[in-house]
């Protein structure tokens, strides 16, 4: 992409409405506008990102044998009577009228539709396990929407459910999403730490919530200093048995909690524990046959019984992880990407557009990395070298090669690694390369 034909409009100054770093960046960087309290509109780069976490988060649930569909948005207020969460679900559902006078709502969740769906849909206890997942658009009138999309009202939400003849098999769903999860945030460069966790309107009795440790999260939470240096995700999670053994393990040797609820931990983990602040990125439940009962979901068991399936639900908070990321992972001059969810791999700095032969090797390099399946923008623009450094820290490209016109004499140009001040001149074969 040749930045003189992108749509990047950057600040220089720091929006004043933005309280925490990731929020200013995302302005700064041209990554999002505010277009009312907690919504927003997400522009090329940000878009970029957000379609490069959406991609990690598919690729895992696929992997995990999970199944995607996409429901709608705006769905009946009859099906949430159904459960009885029209009522309890309070302010934060955004009600809708239509033009016939029935009552809609924008989905803040989906147990209920998914689960109808799902009922519509099977007859047998053959017909399970099975695990349904969307990444889907969401909206919780949240009373007070803050930091950027960490915490709006519209966000992008990866929601899954699962449907198992009983709780042993249940528990085995569950535990494959867990270690999903860890699959997914590590593949984006990220440590999300699992913490024990209450159900809130959910409801159920097992849940875990997904932390990235950051300076601004919202939650206080305690972790065993073990999970610094836990990395670890290999276990075979078709092998029940070992499955439970793994998460069972992990929460008794790693344990994290929120503070609020167990005061004792830190007396009962010692000197080993850990406080921080944490940014919730995924919740994981199981809660039994709430929904299936309520719903109408039943199957034919193999004596001909009638089983009422038992169902866990599995969240992550795909444009909020936009944010986490950036909170875990910038420096004084802008974003600093992990390269799985940068919006580019490579920036290309041309320093001299004004000089010819610059200009024709900086295009040769453009081409040659486009030929190779790198992902380039192109900064082409008529500008002086500094801006162009200052908006490639910025918005925080990984790899910036640059092309001067000592290097074009000499035959090379200079790669530099953003954040870690690595900086080789290179032959453009070699650059090439080493950046495909
Ligand atoms: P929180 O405690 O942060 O309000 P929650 O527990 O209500 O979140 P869940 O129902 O567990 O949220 O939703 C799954 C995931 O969706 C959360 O783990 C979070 O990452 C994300 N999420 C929830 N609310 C928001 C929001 N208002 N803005 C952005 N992401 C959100
Ligand atoms: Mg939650």
């Amino acid at each position: 992409m040749r930045l003189s034909r992108y749509f990047l409009p950057v600040l220089k100054e720091t929006p004043g409405e933005a309280q925490i770093v990731s929020h200013q960046l995302m302005l700064r960087a041209g990554l999002i506008r505010q277009t009312a309290a907690g919504i927003y509109a997400w522009l090329p780069l940000g878009l970029r990102v957000l379609k490069k976490i959406e991609g990690i988060v598919r690729a895992e649930q696929d992997r995990a044998g999970a199944v995607e569909v996409l429901m709608p948005t705006i769905q009946p207020a009859d099906l949430w009577r159904q459960s009885g969460r029209y009522d309890a679900y309070g302010p934060e559902m955004l009600r809708i009228t239509d033009r016939h006078d029935r009552d809609m709502l924008f989905s803040p969740t989906a147990e209920e539709l998914f689960t109808t769906i799902f009922a519509n849909g099977v007859r047998s206890y053959r017909d399970l396990p099975r695990i349904l997942y969307q990444i889907q658009w969401k909206f919780r009138d949240e009373i007070r929407p803050r930091f950027g999309v960490m915490r709006g009202r519209e966000f992008l939400m990866k929601d899954a459910y699962s449907f198992d003849v009983d709780l042993a098999s249940a528990r085995h769903s569950y535990n494959r999403m867990f270690i999903a999860y860890l699959r997914t945030f590590a593949a984006m460069g990220m440590h999300a730490i699992p913490m024990r966790a209450d159900t809130g309107p959910i409801g159920g009795d097992l849940s875990h919530e997904f932390h990235i440790v950051a300076a601004t999260g919202e939650s206080g939470v305690f972790y065993h200093a073990n999970w610094d240096r836990s990395r670890s995700t290999e276990v075979d999670a078709d092998d029940a048995v070992a499955l439970q053994a793994y998460v069972d393990g992990l929460n008794a040797d790693y344990a994290a909690t929120d503070e609020k609820r167990d005061p004792a931990a830190e007396a009962a983990t010692g000197a080993d524990l850990k406080a921080a602040r944490g940014i919730e990125v995924g919740q994981i439940f199981y809660f039994g046959t709430k929904y299936s009962a309520a719903m109408g979901l039943s199957v034919q068991g193999a004596d001909g019984q009638p089983i009422v399936p038992h169902m866990g639900s599995y969240g992550v908070g795909v444009s909020r992880l936009v944010g986490a990321i950036i909170e875990a992972s910038h420096d004084k001059d802008g974003i600093v990407w992990p390269e799985a969810v940068a919006p580019f791999k490579v920036a290309l700095i041309n320093l001299r557009a004004d000089d010819a032969a610059c200009t024709a090797a900086a295009d040769d390099l453009y081409a040659k990395l486009g030929a190779a399946g790198v992902e380039v923008l192109y900064d082409d623009r008529d500008e002086r070298g500094g801006a162009k450094f200052a908006t490639a820290d910025l918005i925080g490209i990984p790899w910036q090669v640059v092309v001067g016109p000592k290097g074009v004499a000499a035959g090379t140009v200079e790669v530099k690694r953003r954040g870690a001040g690595l900086r080789k001149e290179m032959g453009v074969d070699a650059a090439v390369g080493r950046l495909a």
